[in-house]
């Protein structure tokens, strides 16, 4: 149809238009080089100048200090999961973790293989609905690392503040809010993130760590995944997600061309108050969590009558709002608003909202 589709998936998630109309532009041909990105050796020079570029924005983007390395990594979030204290610390050290939902939950599950882990903050005793506030937090002196969740993808959380941990390093899965405000790196010893939703295709991981960190992984860890022999080997020591990584910077330089992450922030704060507002101002839905920790990149939100869920996302897809199903684990609708999102999208969900509404009331 030529109706304009609009997609909420949280990931793999919506991409700007002009990245992928660029992309399919130089899909055969990329400027002269007489071949596609996909069949550039990696060691030559025409992609280590894309990928050095791709660095370079993405560092000038996040204001990256010089005492960072920038990796891209292969794996998902959910190796780094394991990958993060293979690298950081060794068998038996202690780290404090916040569980403010199901992905600090699965990252938790699957660093208690490697580290001990204290849960220093949790979400639980308020049914995740807020984040806990630095009052509630219970930090381990000397922890290797504390880590944080920086968007609860599945949950509508976020963190709109960061967590003093003194000499305790910092670390955050951004998975899920990347890119998607300015960011005080400095305040951080690692950050990590897949790509699927604010950056580019799934697989690429993007691994930001300060230089004292890069120790000697842990000798079990394949050397692909050593973050010192990575970043050692400026990220090639072994091939990396060549297209992957071309997309990512196709991204990046789309992000520059908007005016940078302020004005994405501007956007994202605005797209999601709107859609907020429209929840909150109906008996029809529903969201549970705090006002001041809602995500702005997942909206988590249920009809006050859950019988009617199937039908408003068979109606709502019907339309072109298409994957606003709630995480499997929460349920409900869950509206993805990376930045890719246009208002328009906002926009016509909000109709759709109120159309549903006046209809089954
Ligand atoms: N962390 C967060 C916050 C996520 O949203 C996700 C994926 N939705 C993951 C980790 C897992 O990512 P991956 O599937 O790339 O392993």
């Amino acid at each position: 149809s030529s109706e304009p589709v609009f997609n909420f998936a949280a990931g793999p998630g919506m991409m700007p238009r002009d990245v992928l109309r660029q992309a399919r532009e130089e899909l055969l041909e990329w400027q002269r080089s007489g071949m596609s990105v996909m069949e550039m050796p990696f060691s030559g020079e025409v992609f280590q100048a894309i990928q050095q570029q791709a660095q370079q924005d993405l560092r000038e983007l996040l204001g990256v200090p010089a005492d960072y390395r920038i990796l891209f990594l292969q794996g998902g979030a959910s190796a780094q999961f394991a990958l993060l204290p293979m690298n950081l610390l060794p068998a038996g050290a202690t780290t404090d973790y916040a569980d403010t939902g199901h992905w600090s939950r699965k990252a938790i599950a699957e660093a208690s293989r490697y580290v001990r882990i204290n849960v220093a903050a949790s979400g639980a005793a308020r049914d995740y609905r807020q984040i806990p506030t630095q009052a509630d937090w219970q930090l381990t002196p000397g922890a290797g690392y504390c880590h944080i969740t920086s968007n609860e993808t599945a949950d509508g959380l976020a963190y709109h503040w960061l967590p003093e941990t003194g000499e305790v390093p910092l670390v955050a899965d951004m998975t899920s809010d990347f890119l998607s405000r300015p960011l005080a790196v400095e305040r951080f010893g690692v950050i990590y993130a897949g790509a699927q939703k604010n950056i580019g295709p799934a697989g690429l991981t993007i691994v930001i760590i300060r230089d004292d960190l890069l120790r000697p992984a842990r000798p079990e860890t394949p050397s692909a995944f050593s973050y010192r022999v990575q970043a050692e080997s400026n990220g090639r020591f072994n091939t990396p997600l060549t297209y992957a990584v071309y997309i990512a910077g196709l991204v990046f330089q789309w992000l520059k061309r908007q005016g940078g992450l302020s004005v994405m922030a501007e956007c994202n704060r605005r797209k999601s108050a709107k859609l907020y507002e429209a929840i909150d101002g109906s008996d029809f839905y529903l969201c549970r969590s705090c006002a001041l920790d809602r995500s702005r990149m997942n909206v988590c939100f249920h009809l006050a009558d859950d019988a009617l869920t199937g039908e408003f996302l068979r109606q709502a897809s019907e339309q072109g709002l298409l994957h606003l199903k709630g995480h499997p684990a929460v349920g409900g609708v869950r509206a993805s608003l990376y930045n890719a999102m246009p208002e328009a999208g906002v926009d016509a969900l909000i109709a759709f909202l109120h159309a549903f509404a006046a209809r089954h009331a």
